[in-house]
């Protein structure tokens, strides 16, 4: 019987236990055990009662919690051989060779050095005399497979990733409050959202609220862009808006790369326009909370995938992704998802905002 395990890693995602779930069952059901890897690679590192073996009922209630119940971290120690030397120990004394890991970039680039290092990993370890040949034998290829949990939305080759619809829903839910009260006092709010170095995020929040302007690192505004938001929002006054709602993503930048904060903006508001203006920094209550309908179903679908892929993987298959494009579960090389998103970041950081689009672009076109 196949030992599978599965581990949430990297920033926590609604979602995350829809799809810890959907592994465990369908390993269940198909024929193998499921092994629950506890707070990421943490777990993989100290063993023992970090890896747990799971069953049917013991993700009962799983798929609509949010966060996640086996726990996440970020563990310096795997970044080190030495740490993956002790992961790799681990997963034989526990019979498991084949790993479902739900993360982001971080933790999916992590899964794959580890199985380039497989089974030189085994030779090391019985060099040092801490396993035996005997142990070793039966695992010889190691299977890695990614599932892409973040609010961020912020991995190429994919159209959305576990958790993103769950935060936009947030999003959008603490907007609609927020425009109650805009509306009542006539008052401008700079709505801050999170997404790190991706726009997703906001844009969309832009799009499902309506609002005035909206903030992306990936394009940032060209120079005056501060005369450019007050003339669309004093045309929106003029038509008789009493609330005017501005989106700035948390890692909005300007050409120059010079973060665009929301105390800025406010400024620009107040000083220029003279409106009332508040300030909202949504934090972490978009992580929080229930994983909306779409999280629970693209996590499930996803969660099953990943299990097909692990049973139908050789040694010479890459790593593969779980994605979704255009309404279907997909497989990709991990490795190549994982470059792409990458190199859009590193076109940023260079200034090089229309090949970043481009990039995004050329992944649409695939
Ligand atoms: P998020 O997008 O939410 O930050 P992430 O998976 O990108 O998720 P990271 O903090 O980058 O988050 O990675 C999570 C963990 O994965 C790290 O703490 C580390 O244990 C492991 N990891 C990341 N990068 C590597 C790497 N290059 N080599 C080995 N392990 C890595």
């Amino acid at each position: 019987r196949k030992r599978i395990g599965v581990m949430t890693s990297g920033g926590d995602a609604p979602g995350m236990n829809a799809a810890v779930r959907a592994v465990v069952r369908m390993s269940i059901a198909k024929g193998c055990e499921a092994y629950a890897i506890y707070e990421g690679y943490e777990g993989l590192v100290k063993g023992g009662s970090l890896i747990k073996r799971m069953r049917w009922e013991d993700v009962r209630g799983w798929l609509s919690e949010g966060g996640t119940l086996i726990g996440t971290a970020r563990c310096k120690e795997f970044r080190e051989r030495a740490g993956r030397l002790a992961g790799a120990k681990n997963l034989i004394l526990n019979g498991i060779d084949a790993l479902i890991i739900c993360g982001g970039d971080g933790s999916l680039t992590g899964a794959d050095i580890f199985r380039s290092e497989w089974p030189g990993l085994l030779d090391e370890l019985v060099k040092k005399k801490e396993l035996t040949q005997e142990q070793i034998n039966p695992f010889q290829h190691l299977n890695i497979v990614g599932l892409v949990g973040s609010i961020d939305n912020d991995m190429s080759s994919t159209d959305a990733t576990i958790g993103a619809y769950s935060s936009l829903t947030r999003i959008c839910q603490a907007v609609d409050f927020i425009d109650a009260t805009a509306y009542s006092h006539s008052r401008a709010f700079v709505v801050e959202v999170m997404g790190r170095h991706c726009g997703w995020l906001a844009l969309m929040a832009g799009v499902s609220t309506g609002a005035d302007f909206v903030f992306l690192p990936e394009k940032p505004p060209a120079a005056g862009w501060e005369d450019e938001m007050c003339d669309i929002i004093a045309k929106h006054r003029k038509l008789g808006k009493r609330k005017t709602i501005v989106i700035v993503a948390e890692g909005a930048i300007d050409r120059d790369l010079k973060p665009v904060s929301a105390s800025y903006v406010k400024d620009i508001l107040v000083d220029k326009l003279g409106l009332d203006t508040r300030i909202t920094t949504l934090g972490h209550v978009q992580r929080g909370g229930t994983a909306c309908a779409y999280d629970r179903m693209l996590a499930t679908l996803q969660g099953v995938e990943a299990v097909e892929a692990v049973l139908e993987s050789t040694p010479e298959t890459p790593s593969p992704m779980i994605a979704i494009n255009e309404n279907k579960i997909t497989r990709k090389p991990l490795m190549d998802a994982v470059k792409l998103t990458q190199s859009v970041a590193a076109c940023i950081k260079n200034k090089d905002f229309e090949g970043a689009m481009e990039l995004r672009d050329a992944e649409f076109e695939e």
